[in-house]
C-alpha cells in the first residue's frame, strides 16, 4: 500500500477502507507518512467528506494509535461527557460532582482553554494546589476510591489525533464535520469511555454557528459511537450568549461553587440539571430524564454534590479551604461596574466577543502555552431578552492592568446590542439527537 495512492483515492471521491485508514494513520503515528501526506489526505476530506463507516473507521484507528483505558474493572459503566467549548462553560465542575454523588463514577480528562473559548483544567487550577497532571495508576485509583477524577489528558491517548489535529491548525482544515467527530470521538473512546453525553454547542460563540451544522455533527458523533459500540446522546445547547454570567476562570470556579451549593444562576443550573440527568439515564442510573432530574436535584439539596467536589479536590492536592472561603481564590485588583450606556431590551450579548474582552483582560491564551491570569474575566449581569435601564449596571471588568482593562471594556460594549422592541430571550437547548 502507498501513502500517495490512499490520497489519491479520497481526492477522486472513492470510499477508503479500513485496511487503508489503519495504514495510513499507523504510517502517521510512527512518522513513516510525512506531514505534507497527511495534510493532502486532510485537505481531501475536507473538500470531498467521509461516508459514517469511514469516519469512524479512522475515529478507532486514531483511538488506537496510543495507549487505550480499560475502565470495565473499577467501574460498572464508564460515562463521560464532552462539551465542544465556548463562553462561561464551566459545566464539568457542577455535573461531574452530581453525577457522583448520584452512585455514577465520573472520571474525566479535560482541556485547556485556547482562543476565546475556555477550558476545564484551567478553572481547576485556579484552587492553590490542584494537579491535573495524574498519572494513569493514580487516575484509576482515584476513580475506585472517590468515584470522581477530573484531571488533564495523559500525554499517550490517541496521539496520531494530537498530531493531526496540530497539523489542521496549520493547514485550513480544522472546519471538516468528519475530521472535528473523529477527532473528539477517538479520544473518548481511547480514555475508555463506553457512554457518552455530548454537548454540541451552536451559535456566535460556539465552533459551529448554524443549527444544521452542529445538527450534522451531532449526528455524525453519535452514529460513531453506536458504530464503535457505544452508546450516546447528543444536546444542541445555546453558545450565542455566555452560559452563566462569569466569564474568566476564578471567577467561574465561584460560580461553580455558588451553584453546587444551590446559588447558581438560572440558565447555568438547568444546563448542568439537563446534562447530568443525561448521563444518569445512560449510565442507567435513573430509568428516564425526569427521575434522573429529581436524583440530580436531591445531590445538591443534600449537599453529597458539594461533599463530593471538596473530595475531588483534595484528592488531587487542591487546598479545600479555598473552596470554603472563596474570597481568597485570586482577585483582580480593579473592579468596574459598566453601566448601560443605553435604554432598551438587549438583543445581543454576543459569547465570541465576551470570550475575546476575556482573552484581552489576561484569562485565555492566544497561543497554546501562552501564561494566563486566573483573577481576571468579566461578570455579566444580564441575558438576551432583559430590559436594561440607562445608567444600570451592564456588566463587571476585573483586571490587574488598566491598559487591558480598558481593551476588554470596549469589547464587552461591543458585545452587547439593544432594541426598542422587546426581545424573546434565548432557549437553552435546540435539540436532542439519540439516532
Ligand atoms: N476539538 C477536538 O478535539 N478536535 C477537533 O477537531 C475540534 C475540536
Amino acid at each position: 500500500m502507498r501513502a500517495v495512492d490512499i490520497i489519491i483515492k479520497k481526492r477522486d471521491r472513492g470510499s477508503l477502507s479500513r485496511a487503508e485508514i489503519d495504514f495510513f494513520i499507523n504510517g502517521y503515528a510512527s512518522g513513516d507518512i510525512p506531514d505534507y501526506q497527511a495534510s493532502a489526505l486532510a485537505m481531501a476530506i475536507l473538500l470531498n467528506g467521509m461516508t459514517d463507516q469511514e469516519t469512524t473507521d479512522l475515529t478507532l484507528a486514531m483511538a488506537a494509535s496510543g495507549e487505550t483505558l480499560d475502565l470495565s474493572g473499577v467501574v460498572p459503566i464508564a460515562v463521560d461527557k464532552h462539551s465542544t467549548g465556548g463562553v462561561g462553560d464551566k459545566t464539568t465542575l457542577v455535573i461531574g460532582p452530581m453525577v457522583a454523588a448520584c452512585g455514577l463514577p465520573v472520571g474525566k480528562m479535560s482541556g485547556r482553554g485556547l482562543g476565546f473559548s475556555g477550558g476545564t483544567l484551567d478553572k481547576m487550577e485556579s484552587i492553590p494546589g490542584y494537579r491535573t497532571d495524574l498519572t494513569t495508576d493514580e487516575f484509576l485509583q482515584q476513580l475506585k476510591a472517590i468515584g470522581i477524577v477530573l484531571t488533564g489528558q495523559s500525554a499517550d491517548l490517541a496521539p496520531a489525533d494530537g498530531k493531526l489535529y496540530a497539523l489542521r491548525d496549520v493547514t485550513g482544515t480544522v472546519q471538516s464535520i468528519p475530521l472535528i467527530a473523529s477527532s473528539v470521538m477517538s479520544k473518548k473512546i481511547a480514555s475508555g469511555a463506553q457512554a457518552i453525553v455530548l454537548d454540541v454547542k451552536v451559535g456566535l460563540g460556539a465552533f459551529m454557528t448554524e443549527l444544521e451544522q452542529a445538527q450534522k455533527l451531532a449526528r455524525l458523533m453519535v452514529t460513531i459511537a453506536h458504530l464503535a459500540q457505544r452508546k450516546a446522546v447528543a444536546i444542541i445547547s445555546d453558545m450565542n450568549q455566555p452560559l452563566g454570567c462569569a466569564v474568566g476562570n476564578a471567577l467561574e470556579l465561584k460560580e461553580a461553587i455558588n451553584t453546587l451549593k444551590g446559588n447558581g444562576p438560572e440558565d447555568f443550573w438547568h444546563h448542568c440539571l439537563e446534562i447530568s440527568a443525561h448521563l444518569l439515564v445512560i449510565g442507567s442510573k435513573a430509568k428516564d430524564l425526569a427521575s434522573a432530574r429529581v436524583l440530580a436535584q436531591e445531590s445538591i439539596q443534600s449537599g453529597r454534590a458539594w461533599e463530593h467536589f471538596r473530595l475531588l479536590v483534595q484528592a488531587q492536592g487542591g487546598d479545600v479551604s479555598y473552596l470554603d472561603e472563596p474570597d481568597r481564590l485570586p482577585q483582580a485588583s480593579l473592579i468596574e461596574t459598566v453601566n448601560s450606556p443605553q435604554a432598551g431590551f438587549l438583543s445581543q450579548i454576543h459569547a465570541r466577543l465576551i470570550g475575546e474582552a476575556a482573552v484581552l483582560l489576561g484569562a485565555g491564551r492566544a497561543r497554546k502555552g501562552d501564561a494566563i491570569d486566573y483573577a481576571v474575566g468579566i461578570e455579566v449581569l444580564h441575558k438576551v431578552g432583559d430590559y436594561v435601564d440607562r445608567g444600570m449596571p451592564l456588566f463587571k471588568i476585573h483586571a490587574n492592568q488598566k491598559e487591558a482593562g480598558q481593551a476588554g471594556r470596549e469589547m464587552a460594549l461591543q458585545a452587547h446590542a439593544w432594541s426598542k422592541a422587546p426581545v424573546k430571550s434565548l432557549p437553552l437547548f435546540y435539540d436532542l439527537i439519540q439516532v
